[in-house]
């Protein structure tokens, strides 16, 4: 089959591999239909690691996707061939101290799809484990089950924050987690939500999901939300972008006594914000990892139509070209917000 695997810094290779082994029992075979580029995909690709996680041979990244169930093995009951299912690339253990706790986000035993050394879903065919595959509803095309993934993100990282209907929130970044952080708050009833953002085409969908754009490229982020809360600064602060200076913002944009809940991965992987703000303010602080059971409900949200995942992705490849829209991604060319590899999609 061809997949594409990462043999260094920017260095992704379109390649003829073996086809994955015949799925043994409780795994199934899936023939991946869509598979989004997460920017966590994008640290691997500019730096060859994320966080302390270095890529030691040449490896197929990506864990957002969706396909079609090509055979099944014994005792995966859970799902037939012929169907389309998204896929949770989180496989924990089940039976780890934190599993038993109800943390399998934090099981100290997971494997994980793309990340070393588990290969990933820029290719053709993957084997995975049935109990990790979710059948779609009618209506639900590839695209929208490899979203789910980045959705279910944003679901853990509401929860983790345990806001109630009214409180006021901002968000910094307004890429797709901070996007779809965005949908999943203000279905929840948080108002008002401030996203501060500096790349303008992402701010204009912050405009259409019912956030206050803040262009932090103009005017200065603190300032604004101040002014609009009279000084007092919001209950919860989502951060979800990967820049220099943003968790010392969060907790400058936050009440004293408030949350701040950490989604982004730092490229430096050190996490900076000054001693006396954070504790003159008694701030709470989160880091949100991954996600627990979160797709039954992320299908849900998306059925009823509380949440729309199909405007973010703005671009499409086949995977002959996911070189390219690595490159695209990891410069922010042409307006992107999220890339969609789509395998069986043939190049024109
Ligand atoms: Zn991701
Ligand atoms: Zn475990």
């Amino acid at each position: 089959m061809i997949g594409v695997r990462l043999h260094g810094p920017r260095d992704l290779r379109v390649e003829k591999l073996s086809e994955p082994k015949i799925p043994g029992p409780g795994e199934v075979l899936v023939r991946v239909e869509a598979a989004g580029v997460c920017g966590s995909d994008l640290h691997t690709y500019l730096d060859a690691k994320i966080g302390d996680t270095a890529l030691k041979a040449p490896l197929i990244l990506g864990h957002e996707f969706a396909g079609t169930v090509e055979a099944v093995g014994e005792l995966s009951p859970s799902v037939r061939v012929g169907e389309m299912v998204a896929v949770d690339p989180a496989q924990p253990c089940g039976s780890c101290e934190l599993c038993r706790r109800g943390h399998p986000n934090l099981c100290t035993n997971l494997h994980f799809c793309g990340l070393y050394p588990d290969h990933g879903c820029f290719c053709e065919r993957i084997v995975v484990p049935a109990k990790t595959c979710f059948p779609l509803p009618e209506g639900f095309d590839a695209e929208t089950g490899a979203m789910l993934e980045p959705l279910g993100i944003a679901l853990h990282a509401v929860d983790l924050s345990k806001a109630a209907s009214g409180d006021s929130a901002a968000i910094i970044g307004a890429g797709p987690i901070g996007l779809l952080i965005l949908q999943v708050a203000r279905a929840a009833g948080l108002n008002p939500l401030f996203v501060v953002e500096q790349l303008p085409w992402r701010l204009s969908m912050v405009e259409r999901f019912g956030g206050i754009p803040v262009d932090s490229a103009r005017l200065d982020a603190r300032e604004r939300v101040m002014i609009t809360t009279l000084g007092r600064g919001v209950d919860v602060v989502f951060e979800a972008a990967w820049a220099d200076q943003t968790v010392q913002l969060a907790a400058e944009l936050v009440r004293y006594g408030g949350k701040v809940v950490l989604v982004g991965i730092p490229r430096d992987d050190s996490l900076a914000v000054r001693h006396s703000t954070a504790r003159r303010k008694g701030l709470t602080m989160l880091l949100s990892r991954r996600m627990k059971h979160t797709y039954p409900r992320a299908i849900k949200l998306v059925q009823e139509g509380r949440i729309d995942v199909k405007s973010l992705v703005t671009h499409r490849f086949p995977l002959g070209q996911t070189p390219a829209a690595f490159a695209l991604n990891a410069d922010y060319r042409d307006q992107v917000i999220k890339a969609m590899i789509l395998p069986s999609q043939r190049p024109a």
